[in-house]
């Protein structure tokens, strides 16, 4: 791949901080408890994200977008998630573009990124997951098989977030069956599916989870894709799927990291003015270690976040870095979660104190976009050639 993305300079990349900690100022943590309350999508956040360009950065200038690279787009998502608040609304109108970017054509180029950098169509949804699949990707069976000018896709999606916010779904469906292929990764294909106006063709069903994600079940019955909007070579999309998911662990690393810095931010306040026993809860080692520690462990996830990307902008395979950066945040900071709820007590319970919301979001980077077993079991056989699992 070629280069094709500026890099910034720290004072640069120190603008992106604060401009976007401006626009987070705008919404404050009484915002992100309310939509959380109320299950609701923060469509006004998404909009101010929106018309400043910050969800179009990873578009080359080209096409609308800002030209940057992934450093620059966790930061971003960083300072989202610092603020108390949530980049899972709109991440994925950043980076699920890159299946067409990487790997379409110049028509389908032309024909959506322009209009995918204004915020004019949302291309906010990725669907993968499957019911009976579950982390084994290869199993999924949602078909979608050519008929003339279009393919007719059958099957069924679970946990596709923001559908109900998106015109446009990248949808991973088997185009060969299982047992027709050489390799269990080839067969599988990747589409543009456009959502709207597809009538009874395609159902969604939300799900009520412990978190506000908007995530739904999808259920498709003949719905039809145009050939024109198949990805890449028919059966290759797999191994489109994964490159995008090197810039979805830098990216979802960045937001924890972001989770990570609040949990420390908030801890080393609280523990600096809540008095107990007539001193700071802070001045108690039992109280100050584990906020150091994680601290320690965020820094040390953070150095991996940036060569991840630095790799993968300069067009290097950066799985083992991406996948580590994931792991590594996300268990750095669920260790700043739950210093955070013992550093607040029972505070920590109260909803008006935010911890236990960003609590409850945090957890969620141990389990998807792929459990962090998925990942230690991916570095013991594909980075230090042990014996396969499975
Ligand atoms: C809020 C939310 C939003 C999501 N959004 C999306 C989305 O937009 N699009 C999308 O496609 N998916 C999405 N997902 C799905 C997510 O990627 C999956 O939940 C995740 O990959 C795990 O799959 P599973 O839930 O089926 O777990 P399973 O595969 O059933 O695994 C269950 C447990 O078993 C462990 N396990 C399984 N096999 C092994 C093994 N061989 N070795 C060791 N441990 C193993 C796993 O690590 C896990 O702990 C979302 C999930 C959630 C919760």
């Amino acid at each position: 791949m070629t280069k094709t993305v500026t890099k910034s300079t720290p004072e640069e990349l120190e603008m992106i901080r604060s401009s976007v900690r401006a626009l987070c100022e705008r919404f404050p943590e009484s915002y992100w408890r309310e939509t959380d309350e109320k299950k609701a999508y923060p469509e006004e956040f998404i909009k101010a994200l929106t018309e400043e360009g910050w969800l179009s950065v990873l578009i080359p200038e080209e096409y609308g977008g800002a030209g940057l690279g992934m450093l620059e787009a966790g930061v971003i998502l960083e300072e989202i998630n610092r603020s108390g608040g949530n980049a899972g609304a709109g991440h994925a109108q950043m980076y699920t573009m890159g299946a067409v970017l990487r790997h379409g054509n110049e028509e389908q180029k032309q024909r959506y990124l322009p209009k995918i950098a204004s915020g004019e169509t949302r291309l906010q949804a990725f669907g993968i997951t499957e019911p009976t699949a579950g982390s084994d990707t290869t199993s999924i069976t949602t078909t979608a098989v050519r008929k003339g000018d279009k393919y007719i896709v059958n099957g069924q999606k679970i946990w596709i977030s923001r559908t109900e916010h998106s015109d446009l779904m990248l949808l991973l469906a088997r185009t060969t069956p299982k047992d027709q292929v050489k390799k269990k990764t080839d067969g599988l294909s990747l589409f543009l599916l456009d959502m709207k106006d597809q009538k009874d063709n395609l159902t969604i069903r939300p799900i009520d989870t412990m978190i506000n994600h908007a995530t739904t079940e999808v259920f498709f019955e003949n719905t039809e894709i145009p050939v024109e909007n198949l990805i890449g070579e028919e059966g290759k999309g797999f191994k489109y799927v994964l490159s995008g998911m090197n810039a979805e662990r830098i990216l979802i690393a960045s937001e924890s990291i972001g989770d990570g810095k609040y949990f420390v931010d908030r801890s080393v306040q609280y523990a600096n003015e809540r008095e107990v026993f007539n001193r700071a809860i802070g001045q108690n080692q039992g109280v100050q270690f584990p906020i150091a520690q994680s601290y320690m462990d965020i820094e040390a996830s953070k150095l991996m976040r940036d060569k991840a990307a630095e790799m993968f902008d300069e067009g290097e395979n950066c799985g083992a870095e991406a996948n580590m950066a994931k792991y590594l945040a996300s268990e750095a900071t669920w260790k700043a979660a739950n210093a955070a709820m013992t550093t607040y007590g029972g505070y920590g319970f109260a909803t008006e104190y935010n911890i236990e919301r960003k609590f409850r979001e945090a957890r969620l980077f141990i389990v998807a976009p792929v459990t962090n077993n998925l990942v230690v079991s991916y570095m013991a056989q594909h980075v230090l050639g042990l014996p396969r699992s499975f």
